[in-house]
């Protein structure tokens, strides 16, 4: 993950000013003839998720992966305003929340995973030295919020990520902190039920922090893991972090897979130069309506980098 952006205390009436502002009508016409992919991680709030959903399948045509991949093919042309639904990292409460709303709308989605994790109790790495920097912060001297100590820990070489993370549980220990991930049983029942599963690596390093072994290991791994647990090879890579590095396309393109996402809070040109680069927009299920109108719609995104957030 990268935190999506926390609405600002604030922005409430700045987001309502632009939803109703004439350039609203403007980004949506823009916008329908182009692909949003929505990169969500949890669904904490299932009303405000539904609510988002059931807006969706109002105003939009929520495609699936199958109809991505032939479009990024040619075979087919998306319809105008196509949405594609993806959730990075296969937080339990997707499965547990989300999917739920999705089918009971009849909408697909896609589900990034972390394939190191499935079927452990072993919390998110970003999650846990959260916690873990919290607890020890008072005692270690660690200066700077849980937040601002992650932020740091994700620009180190990877391997010093390890060993600081492993410092923190040394620290902390023996209180354990735990968080029960998805099993591998209800990964093939959301696969079955038309959710497509994609890559996210074994365990969502940064892979631009990482040597070239561990790139390989990370991405090779990982969609061997799933192929075993789905009995289908994965098809859909989602950059962790949205930390793209070079050195992954050619695996991917190796692998057999039709696109790679990023997390760039960009509404792409559809099909994208380059489908190993397909831009994703950052929401979240608290996401307001007003927020989630002026995202869909690309005019969040464009004022958002106009004013120097992202
Ligand atoms: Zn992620």
């Amino acid at each position: 993950v990268t935190a999506p952006f926390e609405t600002r205390r604030g922005d409430a009436w700045i987001d309502r000013l632009l939803r109703r502002s004439p350039a609203q009508p403007l980004f949506r016409w823009r916008a329908a003839r182009r692909l949003v992919v929505l990169a969500y991680h949890d669904v904490r709030d299932g009303d405000l998720f539904r609510a988002q959903m059931e807006h969706l399948a109002r105003v939009a045509r929520v495609v699936s992966a199958d109809d991505v991949c032939c479009a990024l093919r040619g075979e087919i042309e998306l319809a105008p305003r196509s949405v594609l639904v993806t959730f990075d990292d296969g937080d339990r409460s997707v499965y547990q929340a989300g999917v739920p709303i999705l089918q009971g709308l009849g909408l697909p989605a896609v589900v990034f995973i972390v394939a190191g994790l499935l079927d452990t109790d072993t919390p998110f790495w970003w999650v846990e030295a959260e916690a873990l920097v919290g607890r020890v912060r008072p005692s270690n001297g660690h200066r700077g919020s849980p937040a601002e100590a992650v932020r740091e820990m994700k620009r180190l070489p990877d391997a010093e990520r390890r060993e600081a993370l492993a410092a923190l549980r040394r620290a902390a220990a023996p209180e354990e902190i735990r968080t029960p991930q998805l099993r591998s049983e209800e990964l093939r029942a959301m696969h079955a039920s038309g959710i497509e599963i994609g890559n996210h690596t074994w365990s969502h390093p940064c892979l631009d922090r990482c040597d070239d072994a561990g790139v390989a290991e990370e991405v090779v791994r990982a969609h061997d893991a799933l192929r075993e647990v789905l009995g289908r090879a994965p098809r859909l890579f989602a950059y962790p972090n949205g930390n793209r590095d070079a050195r992954v396309p050619p695996l991917l393109r190796e692998l057999g897979y039709d696109a790679c996402f990023l997390f760039d809070h960009r509404i792409g040109r559809f099909p994208p130069g380059d489908p190993y680069a397909v831009s994703r927009v950052r929401v979240n299920s608290t996401t307001s309506m007003d927020r989630f109108r002026i995202i869909l719609s690309g005019l969040h995104p464009f004022v958002h980098r106009a004013r120097g957030l992202s």
